[in-house]
């Protein structure tokens, strides 16, 4: 399939992308890695009268710490998000979850702003930035402001921006020194999304789990954050016990859809059976970096 005609501004600023969008009434898109906006448009699925590239916008391709968060420009790639020195020193869970996104090809030009705007359930990205208790910066000509991770997702591949707003970038939080973390995913093939897929963070004081966080993917139209299970952890010592009341948990909650991947019966079993890895993984690594940080 060939898209249908539209009109291309390479923009040198996000003045010039943010009025480039409001003047074409809601009909102009972004583009920042075109790894999912492109079959989109050669299949027709969505045809914008123009296209507003990002990536010559100084400025928007750096990951900063600030205090006790990561802020990720729009045009940063998955490839140096899955390099960086400072999510190697303060967000090994999400270095984890990069080495699952698609390819080396893909993850070279796809952008992490960009997979959270496209909002697929299955993305690894939109769910660690719900985990991590993301804020998400968008701009228009109307000014600046920040969304909540948790009121960002409305559904498979919807999300709460406004037609002509251009998200400049999104903070995430560090781990702490002594938190541990697990993620565990499943795919039938290296870097195709998701059947389902669990991240959870957790720290261990007085010999049990606090500032416990949980989210779930590819089990729901959108990605989840599970605070229900995160109640039944805190305060408890991660036993195969308390697993088993995890898992009883989810599959009471947890309403997957059957598609051509996978039944709902799969994907709540997969759901299951990743959590209590990564509940499991989270609480081996926190006490072996409390150990670290108590020395
Ligand atoms: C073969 C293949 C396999 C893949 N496998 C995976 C996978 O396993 N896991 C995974 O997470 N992803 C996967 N992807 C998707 C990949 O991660 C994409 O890079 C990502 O989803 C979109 O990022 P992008 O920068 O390419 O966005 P684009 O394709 O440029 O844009 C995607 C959408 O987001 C909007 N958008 C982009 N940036 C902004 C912005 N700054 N502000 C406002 N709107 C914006 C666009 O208008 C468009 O609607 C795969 C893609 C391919 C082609």
């Amino acid at each position: 399939m060939k898209p249908a005609p539209f009109d291309y501004l390479a923009a040198k600023s996000i003045s010039e992308a943010v009025e480039a969008l409001a003047a074409s009434g809601g009909d102009g898109k972004i583009i920042a890695g075109g790894q999912s906006l492109m079959p989109m448009i050669n299949f027709r699925l969505v045809k914008p009268t123009i296209l507003v590239d990002i990536n010559r916008i100084g400025g928007l391709d750096r990951i900063e710490k600030h205090d006790d968060r990561l802020r990720i420009g729009a045009t940063v790639r998955h490839h140096m998000t899955a390099t960086d020195v400072l999510v190697f020193e303060h967000l090994p869970i999400l270095q984890d979850a990069m080495h699952h996104v698609a390819h080396l090809t893909v993850r070279n030009r796809g952008t992490f702003c960009g997979s959270v705007c496209h909002a697929d359930p299955a993305a690894e990205m939109p769910m660690m930035t719900l985990l991590l208790n993301g804020t998400i910066t968008a701009w228009s000509v109307r000014g600046e402001r920040q969304i909540a991770a948790s009121d960002f997702f409305l559904g498979s591949l919807v999300n709460a921006l406004e037609p002509d707003e251009f998200v400049t970038s999104i903070e995430i939080d560090t781990l702490k020194p002594d938190t541990g973390w697990g993620f565990e995913e499943f795919s039938r093939r290296q870097g195709d999304f998701a059947l389902a897929c669990a991240a959870t963070t957790l720290r261990i004081e007085d010999g049990v789990a606090r500032s416990v966080r949980f989210a779930l993917m590819g089990v729901g139209e959108t990605p989840l954050r599970l605070a229900a299970i995160e109640e039944i952890i805190d305060g408890k010592t991660v036993s195969e016990s308390l697993l088993d009341q995890v898992s009883e948990a989810l599959n009471d909650f947890l309403q997957p859809n059957t598609d051509l991947h996978a039944s709902a019966d799969y994907r709540r079993h997969l759901a299951g059976a990743l959590a209590r890895r990564a509940l499991r993984d989270a609480w081996k690594r926190a006490d072996l970096r409390k150990g670290k940080t108590d020395d």
